[in-house]
């Protein structure tokens, strides 16, 4: 018997959560035909959503018990689906969220899932066959086109990804969702790596094992909007140049090196032209543009210094990485 845990983070879903259930269920009895001994566990993690997104997952999880209950019309499970619901006590991002769902699964096999639809349910009964089959350890959903995306989006998006591989040893392919099955010893592997800063992208690169990845075109969001800010993506781009690599301070080094050598080399000239060519004021403007310019280096090289010294501070605070709420007896 084979278990199927379906991790799906949820921040302000309720518009989806109906469509997503319903697509969702139709592959799990699409999976249990071809594979009859198959059962299946779907980890929703709330977000800290601020719409009816909790509301809807409790109502999902009794009707398992009760089908009377479905005020929001949701397509009941099937009898082989447990529904399994972790509740965060505010907004902790979708990295959060794929951790704690990690952490809860119990599968043989552990699958992430957006349930915005961007990510093709259908796609699901290919990873699995391809699993149980051995033919991989972990099947991930790589997107082929970059239509439908924003122009600046896209470049910035192509920019991240060249950057990246060019300082980073963990090389991390354009496309490549967090949509993925992955075998037991993968999500072993992943919870292993308890770090408070996550960059999931690059760590299920960075823990290896064998990979298969399945083509798709862009599906554009059609409910809901993306919780992704400009400056969250800034934020995220940061964490992927830093989590894996220590490629921008020795830039810096080299850098200042540079500099070190080129201002040796125009205090030589500058002390010459003085002493025997009696030039002492001539280039006041040039100094100042100098002065100025490696005023900026330096407060560059102290943000990246600084970014590498956040992490450690947060790291060695040990927060959790995310606080599950749990419900209040509503007794008087
Ligand atoms: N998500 C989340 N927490 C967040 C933002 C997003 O759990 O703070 C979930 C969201 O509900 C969805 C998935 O992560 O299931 C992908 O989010 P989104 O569609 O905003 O990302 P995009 O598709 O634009 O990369
Ligand atoms: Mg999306």
């Amino acid at each position: 018997m084979a278990k199927l845990s379906l991790i799906c983070p949820c921040y302000n879903e309720a518009e989806n959560l109906s469509a997503f259930c319903e697509h969702i269920f139709v592959v799990f009895a699409d999976i249990i035909k071809t594979y009859p001994q198959s059962a299946f566990e779907c980890i929703f993690i709330n977000d800290g959503s601020t719409d009816s997104t909790l509301s809807m997952l409790c109502a999902l999880q009794n009707m398992k018990s009760d089908l009377q209950n479905n005020a929001f019309l949701l397509p009941p499970p099937p009898a082989e689906c447990e529904i399994k619901i972790i509740d965060f006590s505010r907004n902790f991002g979708k990295e959060s969220a794929i951790y704690a769902g990690l952490q809860a699964s119990s599968g043989d096999c552990v699958a992430l899932i957006d349930v915005d639809l961007q990510d093709p349910p259908s796609m699901l009964k290919d990873m699995f066959a391809k699993w149980h089959s051995k033919k991989a350890d972990v099947i991930y959903a790589r997107r082929i086109s970059r239509t439908g995306e924003g122009f600046i989006r896209a470049k910035l998006s192509q920019c991240f990804y060249m950057l990246s591989n060019l300082i980073s040893a963990v090389r991390l392919e354009s496309g490549v969702r967090d949509f993925r099955l992955m075998d037991r010893q993968v999500v072993n592997a992943l919870l292993k790596m308890s770090e408070y800063h996550r960059f999931s992208k690059a760590m299920f690169e960075w823990v290896g094992f064998k990979r298969v990845g399945l083509a798709y075109e862009y599906i554009p969001r059609t409910q809901g909007s993306s919780g992704w800010s400009f400056w969250k993506l800034f934020k995220y781009a940061i964490e992927g140049f830093v989590s894996f690599s220590t490629m921008p301070l020795r830039i810096a080094f080299v850098l200042g090196l540079v500099m070190s050598v080129l201002s040796l080399g125009y205090g030589c000239y500058a002390i010459i032209s003085t002493l025997i060519f009696h030039n002492a004021v001539a280039g006041w403007t040039s100094l100042v543009a100098w002065i100025a310019f490696l005023g900026g280096v330096q407060l560059i090289i102290l943000g990246i210094i600084g970014e590498y010294i956040a992490r450690i501070y947060e790291q060695v605070k040990s927060r959790p990485i995310y606080i599950e709420k749990q419900p209040r007896d509503t007794k008087d």
